[in-house]
């Protein structure tokens, strides 16, 4: 009676274990190495898209069906383990399924028998679907990676751009350099045009005002220039007044301002100089200009209006008197300095 009650009960739990494998979502399998034989719950199958047992209770089905690209690492993981190299089977692969398609599964497993000379004899297992945990690993790590690659594209756009401003900021700077420069030099002599000598001589007559010191300025025309231009030509005129311009800068000092007051015209400022110093100054460029030669083997002079800063001065009766002196050099033959 006890004996078959102990066998009864035995079958109960087989019965019983054997229903909760095909019923749980698992697969398990039970392989006997002895025998060759393995054996694979439903749920096992299930997994794989299959509603019964359609392969061959045997180890080679379980190796037909392993992705391509995971086979070798599982099974030189599995004989990692059942020679005793690591403490434990567990690993994930892919599985091909009843359509073709493969299905993520980890696979864990452990000797439950050894042999007398401690090789297996016994090893279960089980297979859990992991595919929809694995696919959202993958698309994060995709996702990560195009983060990863945004990020980078948008450094190196930054940086592009960076170096694109960059460029286009030294351009503008050179454009508002070349822009402030015609603004105020003459384009042809590069001599400081009319409107920036008047601003210079602004701050001047403020100094001159301000520390009580002389203040002078000489207006100088080239005499019968149109004739130069109408025999020679425009161009040669043009020469001569780049000549002029050269030949009085190396003359004055360099606190001494040369700019082009007209066509033909120049003016010199020169601050800490009285008229008497001013007239011997002028009457040096005077010479210096009528002993050059210029191309074409010009001779060219010119006529110079000296006149030094009053008190009671605006810039406009500074100017008017030194052009008077210069009329009145003109009108007595050219070539000389008159003061006004
Ligand atoms: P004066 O001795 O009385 O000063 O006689 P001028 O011939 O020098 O004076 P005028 O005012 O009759 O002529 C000045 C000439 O200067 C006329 C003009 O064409 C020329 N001129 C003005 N600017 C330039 C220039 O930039 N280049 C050249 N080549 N000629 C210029
Ligand atoms: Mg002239
Ligand atoms: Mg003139």
């Amino acid at each position: 009676m006890e004996i078959t009650y102990a066998h009864d009960t035995l079958k109960d739990a087989d019965f019983t274990l054997n229903s909760i494998l095909d019923i749980s979502n698992q697969g398990f399998w039970d392989w006997n190495a002895l025998t060759g034989h393995v054996y694979r719950s439903i749920g096992w199958y299930r997994m794989l898209g299959y509603d019964h047992i359609v392969f061959k209770n045997d180890v080679f089905t379980w190796e037909n069906i392993i992705h391509p690209e995971d086979y070798d690492r599982v099974m030189e993981h599995f004989e990692s383990y059942i020679h005793g190299d690591i403490p434990e089977y567990r690993i994930e692969y892919r599985c091909r399924k009843s359509d073709n398609t493969y299905l993520w599964i980890q696979d864990s497993g452990k000797i439950i028998q050894k042999n007398s000379d401690g090789t297996v004899l016994r090893m279960i297992g089980a297979h859990t679907n992991i595919h929809d945990f694995k696919r959202s690993q993958e698309k994060l790590l995709h996702q990560n990676e195009l983060l990863m690659n945004d990020n980078l594209s948008l450094d190196a756009l930054v940086k592009e751009r960076t170096e694109e401003l960059n460029l286009i900021n030294k351009k503008l700077q050179v454009q508002i350099q070349e822009v402030e420069y015609n603004a105020s030099h003459d384009r042809l002599t590069g001599l400081y045009n009319r409107r920036e000598f008047e601003s210079i001589f602004e701050k001047e007559m403020h100094r001159a005002k301000r520390y009580l010191y002389p203040l002078s300025v000489v207006l100088f025309d080239i005499d019968d220039f149109k004739k130069i231009n109408d025999t020679y030509g425009h161009k040669i005129g043009d020469e001569v007044l780049i000549g002029i311009s050269i030949l009085v800068q190396k003359i004055i000092r360099q606190s001494d301002t040369i700019a082009r007051w007209g066509g033909e015209e120049f003016i010199v400022i020169f601050p800490e100089s009285d008229l008497e110093n001013t007239k011997v100054k002028a009457e040096t460029i005077r010479a210096a200009i009528d002993r050059e030669i210029f191309p074409k083997n010009l001779h060219v002079t010119c006529s110079f209006g000296v006149t030094t800063y009053l008190k009671e001065d605006t810039s406009d009766s500074l100017f008017i008197r030194c052009d008077n002196a210069l009329y009145q050099a003109k009108n007595l033959g050219k070539n000389n300095v008159q003061e006004g």
